[in-house]
Formats: C-alpha cells, structure tokens, sequence
C-alpha cells in the first residue's frame, strides 16, 4: 500500500491526538504486515483469514470494546484503518463487538455478561448476530422465527439468512417472536438441533463466512434470554452500533482505492509518454474522489462528536451510513476504471474492495431503508414499516 501519497487535502489527520496516533499506527501496521498480504488469495479462494486472527487478537480490540475503554472517535478510526485492509475484516469486529458483545452489555443480566463477555473479548469465543430470515430482511418486523416457553426455559425454531461469522460462532444471538414480541436469547450453537450452513458462491465478502442457519426445536434455559432486549427496537439499537463503524470503515476502504489508484496513474505512461495522472479529465475524477473522501470523513467524524454526547438518533445513523457507503462504492468503481483492465485484476486491490463495499451498501440496512429513516426524521412521514 503506497505511504508516500498524500490524500488528505484538509490535514485532519493532523487533529488526532497522541493515543489516537498510536492507534492508528498499530492498526496501520496489523494491516500491512498481516492482512494485505493474504486477504487477495483469501478473496480469490473463498477462504476465511485465519491466520490475521493471532494478529487481530494482539491488538485487544476486543478487549477495549469489553471494558468500553475506547472512546467514540478512537473507536471509529480503528474501525477505518481495519476496512483499509478489508471490508471483511472490519465486518469480523463489527458483528464480534457491536452486535454480538454489544447485545450483551446493554441487554444482558449480569450472569450473561461476566460469562460471555471476556471469552468474546479475549477471541476464545466467536459470536454471531441472527436477525435476518430468508423471507424478511429489510423488514425483521415480520421474521418467523418463534420461541415459546417450556417448563425448563424456552423451545426456538425458525430459519436465518445471512449470518456473518455463522459457522464458526460459538455463540449465536438468536432475534425470535415470543407471543409476538421480538426477543433476544443468548443460543449456544452446540445445542441439538442448531444447525449451520456456509452461503457459498458469493462474488462479494468471499473471505468472509456467512451462514443460514436452523433452529429445530433448540431448547435453551431461561437464562438464555437478554432481559433487556425487550422489542425489535433493541436488535435496531445493536445495528445502531455496528452502523457507526460501518461509517467509518467506509472510509477507510475509499482512501486505500484512491492511494492505489494515484500510485498506478503515477507510473503508467499513456499518450506522448506521459504518466496517465498527467492527464486532465483523470485528474478531475481524482479531484472529485478526493473531495467526498473529505466530506465522508468528515460525517463520520461528526457522528463520532455525537456519540460522545449521548445516544445517536437513528437518522444521523442512517445519513452516515447512507452517504459513506454509496461514495466509497462510486470511489471504488471510479478507480476500477481508471486502471484500465488492471482494474479488474487481482494484482491490484481494487476490484476486490469494490466488490465487498457491495456487500456493505446492502447489509445493516439498505440504502432505500436508510433514506426512508432520514425522510422519516425530515417530514414526520414514516413510509415504510
Ligand atoms: C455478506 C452479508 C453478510 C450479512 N450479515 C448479516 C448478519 O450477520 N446478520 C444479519 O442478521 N443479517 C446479515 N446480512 C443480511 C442483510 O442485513 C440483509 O441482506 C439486508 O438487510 C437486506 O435484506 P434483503 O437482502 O432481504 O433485501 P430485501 O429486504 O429483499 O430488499 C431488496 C431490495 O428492495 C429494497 N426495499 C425493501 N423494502 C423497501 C421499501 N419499503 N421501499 C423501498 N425499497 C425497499 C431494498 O432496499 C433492496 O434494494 C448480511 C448480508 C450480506 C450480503
């Protein structure tokens, strides 16, 4: 990955203070010494990463989201430095800390979390999040996964779709109707009749695992229920969560295409022998590029502000979300183009980040259901739900 490429027009990196700095720095270095090197192959293999696991572990990422030392912002710059290496990667950590671990501690009993919680800091447990279902993904509302009670606790049976991290999950954070209300229950996945199966054949998060997984008749103890996870609105509270690293992840993925990118129009002649960067309808779309990597830092940023302050509103979430993903997108796919047909190579990181960035569009939430949030919050009209 190319250093010596300056992107950032509007020095905000120069704001950072000394920890963030260092922070920065030791992911930076995770990501170029582990990740980059094998995550291509991975991606072209369809295989999961592990051996960036041992690397991602030493960096207690886990462990800080556990005792919730880090602070919003320091937070979200981890989470754009890991996306710089891989959409996957930032994935793992959103779906092990935001949804999994962050179920827990704010809907978890005391019992729930002094059991999980430092097993899933320390990487010694996997977790997965199971809220969509084959028929209901935009709307959950609707899922047919049911739970009932039992003299011992409670019997789920349903189907879920999707499911990052499903098949290694040790633990699955099941979302399910009880007497129609949306609960959450805390479901050891070597419990008979749970069962999970890898989604393959994905042209997008290919190192990432994915899973339907099936609940037949699984029984669990009362204690499996998250006390606090009252409704669907505490499932959405966890999306709300993962969203913000997903904000800032984004932009990590647009600074790496557009840093590959300049480096490879730097080097390649075109006409008169002149470097392709030389060129000026090229230099406009590096342009244009540069400036919405600003604007989508700067939302991120903003949003990091507000988290600081107190609970997001949903559509600051959505807004953030929203605009990063889709500008990263158009970033990636505008660097596809501008290295010719080395933009569809694998030599190159590019095609890869620009397929899984597809995925992040698409997952917690898409963009139809984020702009139906903000005009919700712009006109008082819910359209949809
Ligand atoms: C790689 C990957 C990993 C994932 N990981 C997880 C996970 O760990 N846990 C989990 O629970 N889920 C996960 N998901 C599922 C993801 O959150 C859903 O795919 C997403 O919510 C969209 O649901 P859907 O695919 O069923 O699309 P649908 O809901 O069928 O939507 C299809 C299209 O219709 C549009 N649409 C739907 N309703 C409306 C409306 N009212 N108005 C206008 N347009 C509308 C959508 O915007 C979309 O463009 C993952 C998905 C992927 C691809």
């Amino acid at each position: 990955m190319p250093s010596d490429i300056m992107t950032d027009l509007f020095r905000l990196d120069e704001d950072w203070t000394v920890e963030q700095r260092e922070v920065i720095a030791q992911v930076r270095r995770y990501v170029d010494d582990a990740v980059l090197p094998c995550i291509g192959a991975h991606h072209n293999d369809e295989t999961f990463p592990e051996e960036i696991i041992a690397g991602l572990r030493e960096l207690s990422i886990f462990e800080s989201i556990a005792d919730q030392s880090l602070a919003p912002t320091t937070y979200g710059l981890v989470n754009r430095e890991l996306e710089r290496g891989s959409s996957t990667l930032r994935s793992i950590v959103s779906v092990q800390g935001a949804l999994v671990m962050g179920a827990i501690q704010q809907f978890g009993s005391d019992e729930q979390r002094s059991e999980w919680l430092p097993r899933l800091g320390r990487l010694e447990a996997w977790g997965c999040f199971a809220l969509t279902e084959p028929n209901f993904g935009s709307n959950p509302a609707g899922m047919e996964t049911r739970a009932e009670v039992t003299p011992g606790g409670y019997r789920i049976s349903g189907a879920k779709s999707w499911i990052t991290n499903g098949v290694r999950a040790d633990l699955a954070v099941v979302w399910a109707k009880l007497d129609d209300t949306v609960r959450g229950f805390l479901v050891e996945t070597d419990r008979p009749g749970f069962s999970a199966s890898a989604i393959k054949g994905k042209w997008s998060f290919r190192s990432s695992e994915t899973a339907q997984l099936f609940l037949d008749d699984v029984e669990v103890p009362a204690s499996a229920l998250l006390p606090g996870a009252t409704s669907l609105s505490s499932a959405l509270k966890c999306l709300a969560g993962a969203r913000y690293t997903i904000a800032w992840g984004a932009v990590g993925a647009a600074r790496a295409c557009l840093e590959e990118t300049i480096a490879y129009l730097k080097e390649r002649p075109q006409f008169n022998n002149q470097p392709l960067a030389s060129h000026q309808l090229i230099q406009y779309k590096l342009a244009w590029m540069a400036t919405e990597i600003v604007g989508m830092e700067l939302i991120a940023r903003r949003l990091g502000e507000l988290r600081a302050q107190g609970p997001l509103d949903p559509a600051q979430i959505a807004l953030a979300k929203m605009n990063n993903c889709r500008k990263a997108l158009e970033v990636a796919r505008t660097c596809r183009e501008l290295l010719g047909a080395n933009g569809i190579h694998n030599e190159y990181h590019i095609g890869r980040r620009m397929l899984d960035l597809e995925t992040v569009l698409t997952y917690e939430g898409t963009e139809h259901i984020h702009a139906l949030t903000i005009g919700a919050a712009l006109t008082g009209i819910k359209a949809f739900g």
